[in-house]
């Protein structure tokens, strides 16, 4: 039996599990599949309970199969005849699907092959020699031997961000993991609340706040105060616009791109099509775009225009953006432009220091609590992950570039410190950014999941031949 392990159980690391069990080979697999967290629940996203918190994407393009698009839509209408393809549907929902396609892997799995479920943190691995099999070692002393392993470890928590004494980051009012299950407890219902960040993520604790009951401020920042952009409300999936013909002749750089993505939303907007399906018509070309700019173009594009692209292409279920313009209206949330400059701890509470964008004396807030929203963790040297940085330290996988993920080949294999692609080990999901940008979301993991147990499954038929 040959045996893969898949690290991370969200949903790149469970499609990935559910592709090879599907895929025929000649030795049996067993295929083993490695989650820390207790809840074997579909990671960071889907891992969620908090029924208000909301699949950004409508239901009918949330599909786990390329091949299938209505396959997670057939599935919700099992569960309630009335959701439709437009419908914004619950991402604790989604976990639900997750965890039932599996089962469904499981139960029509290829001949001989198995799944083993662990609970547990893998800490380190360590390096086979030639190509014999890897050890994975697990935080609590358990250890098992694989031939090829699959890092599907997703989102980290964010990184710290820089303030004049960063002290600050070690004291119990500040929370760096802000999808730690604790992340609204033991507050104070009346006292404010700080956010730093104005993405989806503070769109998230955000709503959790709000459901806990919290009554008092909730302040949050970046450095423009952009907000996500919100979807729009309809029954079916949007009808798709369609992939512009001349796109492959797009000048090949970040400025050149955006011109040419904004003459395409006027042209579709004089034939009464909506900017977000021009959008989502270029979503399959966003990585070809990506890599033909060179390094200049990508450094201008994530100074000057990722807050604006980020905002429109990663956009807010209505039902999400409803509870957000409530608060706002309210007077309870409030948005700040501006950059921070220092948090301390006055011992009554952690005091925000900072200028607001554009001209104007500095400010300071006081808050209860300081949750980082700034967004997930990328850079494989920063991460808050033992096992991304043991291999970091080992130089089996080395950061891209420009420190948006890890450096991989075309086929998803980790490059290592000496610039070879290490044969044991594959990574997918949103640590491959920096080669592709938007690798994110669902539709695009779906594919990049089905082409990696692919590989693997051809690789592995030929090494027992
Ligand atoms: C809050 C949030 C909401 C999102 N909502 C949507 C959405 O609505 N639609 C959409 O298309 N995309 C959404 N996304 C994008 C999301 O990145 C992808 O859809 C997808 O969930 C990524 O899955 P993943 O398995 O790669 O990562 P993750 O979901 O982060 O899963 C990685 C898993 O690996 C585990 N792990 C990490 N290290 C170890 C270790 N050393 N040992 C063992 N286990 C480990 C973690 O515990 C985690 O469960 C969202 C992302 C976030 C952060």
């Amino acid at each position: 039996m040959q045996v893969v392990a898949v690290i991370g159980a969200g949903f790149t690391g469970i499609l990935t599990a559910a592709w090879l069990l599907r895929l025929p080979t000649p030795q049996p697999l067993r295929i083993v599949l490695i989650e820390r967290l207790a809840r074997q629940a579909g990671g960071v996203a889907y891992g969620t309970t908090c029924r208000q918190h909301i699949l950004n994407v409508p239901a009918g393009r949330m599909s786990a199969y390329t091949h299938d698009p209505d396959h997670f839509l057939r599935w919700a209408q099992l569960v309630h005849p009335s959701f439709k393809g437009g419908s914004f549907l619950p991402r604790a929902l989604y976990g639900n699907y997750l965890r039932d396609l599996l089962e469904d892997a499981v139960a029509h799995a290829a001949p001989g092959h198995q799944l083993d479920r662990i609970t547990g943190e893998v800490q380190h691995i360590d390096v086979p020699p030639a190509t014999g099999p890897a050890t994975i070692r697990l935080s609590d002393g358990r250890s098992l031997e694989a031939r090829a392993v699959v890092l599907a470890v997703g989102n980290c928590p964010p990184r710290d961000p820089p303030i004049a004494d960063p002290s600050f980051y070690s004291r119990p009012r500040y929370r760096r993991d802000p999808w730690h299950p604790s992340i609204v407890e033991n507050l104070d219902p009346a006292q404010p609340i700080m956010l730093i960040g104005t993405g989806l993520t503070m769109y998230d604790i955000a709503i959790l706040l709000s459901q806990a009951g919290h009554a008092g401020p909730i302040h949050a920042i970046s450095r423009r105060g952009f907000t996500p952009q919100a979807h729009r409300t309809s029954a079916h999936a949007p009808h798709g616009y369609p992939r512009p013909a001349d796109i492959d002749t797009w000048p090949a750089t970040a400025l050149g791109t955006f011109k040419a993505l904004r003459a395409l939303v006027r042209k579709a907007a004089g034939e009464r099509v909506d900017w977000r399906e021009v959008v989502t018509a270029i979503r399959a070309d966003t990585p070809a775009l990506w890599q033909r700019w060179d390094r200049r173009s990508r450094e201008q594009f994530l100074r000057h225009l990722r807050a604006f692209w980020e905002t429109h292409r990663h956009r807010a279920a209505p039902e999400a953006a409803a509870t957000i313009q409530r608060l706002r209206s309210s007077g309870q949330l409030h948005i700040h432009a501006g950059r921070v400059i220092n948090i301390e701890d006055t011992g009554t509470a952690a005091r925000v220091t900072f200028q607001p964008r554009g001209a104007g004396p500095v400010r300071h807030i006081d808050a209860q609590r300081i949750i980082n929203c700034t967004g997930p963790e990328s850079d494989p040297r920063l991460a808050d992950n033992p096992l991304i940085r043991s291999l970091v330290t080992s130089g089996h996988i080395t950061a891209d570039p420009l420190a948006l993920g890890i450096q991989t080949t075309p086929e998803g294999l980790a490059i290592d410190r000496a610039g070879r692609p290490v044969p044991w080990l594959s990574i997918v999901g949103p640590f491959r950014k920096g080669s592709l940008w938007e690798n994110t979301a669902v539709p695009e993991l779906r594919g990049e999941t089905e082409q990696l147990a692919r590989r693997l499954a051809s690789e592995l038929a030929a090494a027992s031949g």
